[in-house]
């Protein structure tokens, strides 16, 4: 099948999760994850009509955005080391992965000099899997949160979970349910410069779960693009 009729599926399946769940399809935005695909493919997916493209690493998103339309909004959703904070906070529109206040004080930093808002998430391991990134408790969530909030170059726009792979996407329900809590919870101690808009959930496996449970954004790659090959 061809990756534009793989996107037009998605965005159909998009549409029918948020029928059953009562939603908008508005409230959903669907980026297609296009880490380890070429530009080529990208091409395609945006001829169909996909205008956010997720990234993991800087470099392919270095290589990529000065390649590809102007009007693509760029996410990055991987693990951030902190010496690669400068060169991709003006190439993004949001930071889906920000876990640590040792990584927001350096976006904040860098922002700061080239006089930008860079728009964030926090990554929540609301699976608390061990090989997973993240903020592990609530607490630590609250609490980078409340630091954020003082930094004025920072916009926290809502929280991000990567759940657990599994072949039953039901399996995944209870974590997107913990993670629109979590929101909730930090929605209602009202802290100033804070929103939880975004809950970025949902992958190929569980993304219409993940809408029934409240995702405003879901990342989709293989669904997408196929399979990915790390060995090229
Ligand atoms: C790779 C990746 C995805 C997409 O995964 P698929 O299962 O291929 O849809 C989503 N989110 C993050 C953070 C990823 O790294």
């Amino acid at each position: 099948m061809m990756l534009g009729d793989n996107y037009i599926k998605v965005m159909e399946n998009i549409k029918a999760a948020c029928k059953r769940a009562g939603r908008d399809e508005s409230e959903v935005t669907l980026i297609s994850v296009s880490k380890t695909k070429p530009v080529s493919d990208i091409e395609e997916v945006y001829k169909a009509g996909s205008r956010d493209f997720g990234e993991n690493k800087v470099q392919e998103i270095l290589e990529k955005t000065p390649v590809l339309p102007d009007d693509i909004n760029w996410h990055m959703i991987g693990h951030l080391q902190t010496n690669k904070v400068k060169q991709v906070i003006d190439k993004t529109v949001l930071i889906h992965s920000v876990d640590s206040l040792h990584l927001a004080k350096e976006i904040e930093k860098q922002a700061a000099k080239k006089d930008i808002i860079v728009n964030i998430l926090l990554e929540v391991n609301v699976a608390k899997e061990d090989s997973k990134f993240g903020l592990y408790d609530n607490e630590s969530v609250y609490e980078l949160a409340e630091e954020c909030a003082k930094m004025p170059h920072l916009k926290v726009q809502g929280l991000m979970t990567i759940a657990p792979y599994t072949d039953n996407p039901d399996s995944n329900r209870p974590y997107f349910k913990k993670l629109k809590e979590l929101s909730v919870d930090i929605m209602r101690k009202n802290i100033d410069n804070i929103s939880m808009d975004v809950l970025s959930m949902g992958m190929t496996g569980d993304y219409e779960v993940a809408i029934e449970e409240g995702a405003t954004m879901v990342r989709v790659g293989t669904g997408i693009f196929g399979e990915r090959n790390y060995a090229i």
